[in-house]
């Protein structure tokens, strides 16, 4: 017999067909009734026993866990809390699972022990609503840009230029750390390393992507990319995903209009794709809130969160702009910001992105224009001379989503910056060249992908939103 799914027995409605499913046992109760799940869906179907024809041994091993085959009629049910269940005519177990070592009771377990227990927490109702919904936002994204005319692009993982400027990297290497060959200096002398020179995780494929959309036009990445950074938040991860469009022709305004079109029809397909698993994170959101006091919690659900993403625009302010409303605002002058706000120039922390967006415009919120110090090399300078074309998506309880900008595409601007940096102009040589041969405006931007699962599932640390998080002292798995 064929083998059915939860999600499709649930929404069935051949009632009194023998179906046949298998899963994993969440709870046994009275000796009777089995929730069975098999993770098509956050729901479980209702296996009902007949245990005076199940044989002892077989009933014994029914337990929280455990993999099982059932086999039986499909009926409407008889209690409350679902449509239809299963009368079993035949149940095989098909692997145990010992109840007084299974860490996955069913009961609530702390966030912080389920990570610990990265490879069984799946199995909990709050990681696989995650992780669908993660797995759905992954699809969303190629759809999107695939049916906007955008070509996927795979950046290399591996990268040989370390003038990225994103962050701290990671090396990579085959030498033992102890036996590395040295040259007359005593550094170590990479020329006899794998590639013949230095190399190291990316941190973007930003540079490569440029090459691309100056052929292709429109391409974006989605890969992984990795940051040595020591920062323990819950934002931050070494090893995280990263959507980066990358188009030709298209300047700041349209690097916007990309941006905020592209967040609301990835979290509209969701929001239609994963509608019981949002369901279910928007009330353990509910029941996490109220453990918080009063004055902290967050006045929307999560599905009204969501929904107001997509049914309004996106405040667009200036870097200037944000820095006189900080500047005036109530915490800075109460001096509550750890780092106040004195002048423009000033570097905006978390603190203040997240009052720009929670507490000013109580919206997300695009921030451009930023003072050309603070920002990458590659970002064009505009007129003023001293701001760059540069935007940063800030989202409430997030922070920085998007970091992005219309690339400086005139090459003897963008040698004097190279230049002004210290940075070796012949490492750059082919990043260069795309300004030598047909340059064109173009913009893009970085998506931190776990960071938009952590927006639309609610999810207040990204360690929950990536299957085997990698944070400093953690790689475990
Ligand atoms: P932040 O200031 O939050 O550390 P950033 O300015 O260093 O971020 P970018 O280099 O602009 O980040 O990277 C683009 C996007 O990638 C960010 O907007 C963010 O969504 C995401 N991102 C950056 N660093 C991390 C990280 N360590 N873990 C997870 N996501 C990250
Ligand atoms: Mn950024």
């Amino acid at each position: 017999m064929i083998k059915s799914n939860v999600a499709e027995l649930l929404n069935s409605d051949k009632i009194a067909h023998e179906v046949h499913v298998k899963g994993w046992v969440r709870t046994f109760r009275s000796n009777r009734f089995i929730a069975l799940n098999d993770g098509s869906t956050i729901n479980n179907i209702q296996c009902v026993i007949d245990f005076e024809n199940t044989e002892e041994e077989t009933l014994k091993h029914i337990s929280t866990g455990a993999a099982v085959a059932i086999t039986g009629t499909l009926i409407e049910s008889q209690g409350k809390g679902q449509k239809v269940e299963i009368q079993t005519s035949k149940i095989e177990i098909l692997g145990t699972s010992n109840p007084e070592e299974y860490p996955i009771q069913p009961k609530k377990h702390s966030l912080e022990f389920l990570r610990e227990n990265a490879h069984l927490r799946i199995r909990t109702n709050t990681f696989a609503a995650v992780m669908r919904v993660r797995a759905r936002l992954s699809f969303a994204v190629h759809k999107y840009f695939t049916e906007n005319g955008f070509y996927n692009f795979h950046a290399p993982i591996i990268t040989g230029s370390d003038a990225e400027g994103a962050g701290e990297m990671f090396k990579v290497s085959v030498f033992e750390p102890n036996e590395a060959p040295k040259t007359e200096d005593g550094s170590i002398d990479y020329s006899q390393d794998f590639f013949g020179k230095e190399t190291n995780l990316t941190v973007s494929g930003q540079l490569e992507a440029e090459t691309y959309a100056m052929a292709l036009g429109k391409v974006y990445t989605f890969g992984p990319t990795f940051r040595a950074e020591n920062s323990n938040t819950t934002r931050h991860l070494a090893e995280f995903w990263m959507v980066e469009p990358e188009v030709a022709f298209m300047d700041l305004d349209g690097n916007m209009d990309l941006g905020e079109d592209f967040i609301k029809a990835v979290i509209d397909d969701v929001l239609v794709n994963c509608k019981d698993d949002i369901e279910f994170l928007e009330q353990r959101l509910l029941q996490e809130e109220k453990s918080k006091p009063a004055n902290e919690r967050s006045e929307m659900s999560l599905i009204d969160k969501l929904k107001f993403v997509t049914k309004n625009n996106f405040m667009r302010v200036s870097y200037t702009e944000a820095i006189d409303i900080l500047r005036d605002s109530k915490p800075n002058k109460k001096k509550k910001f750890k780092f106040p706000i004195n002048e423009w120039g000033a570097d905006l922390q978390s603190e203040h992105e997240r009052f720009l967006v929670e507490k000013h415009f109580k919206c997300p919120v695009i921030l451009f224009d930023y003072p050309a110090d603070i920002k990458a090399f590659y970002m064009r300078l505009n007129d003023d001379g001293k701001t760059v074309r540069a935007m940063d998506i800030l989202f409430p309880g997030i922070g920085e989503i998007v970091g992005g900008a219309q690339r400086e595409e005139r090459l003897d601007v963008l040698k004097e910056k190279i230049a002004a940096l210290g940075i070796d102009e012949k490492e750059l040589w082919w990043y260069l060249d795309t300004r030598k041969f047909g340059t064109a405006v173009h913009s893009g931007f970085g998506l931190g992908f776990e960071r938009l699962v952590q927006f639309v599932t609610g999810m207040g640390n990204i360690r929950d939103v990536i299957p085997f998080p990698r944070t400093p002292q953690n790689a475990d798995f």
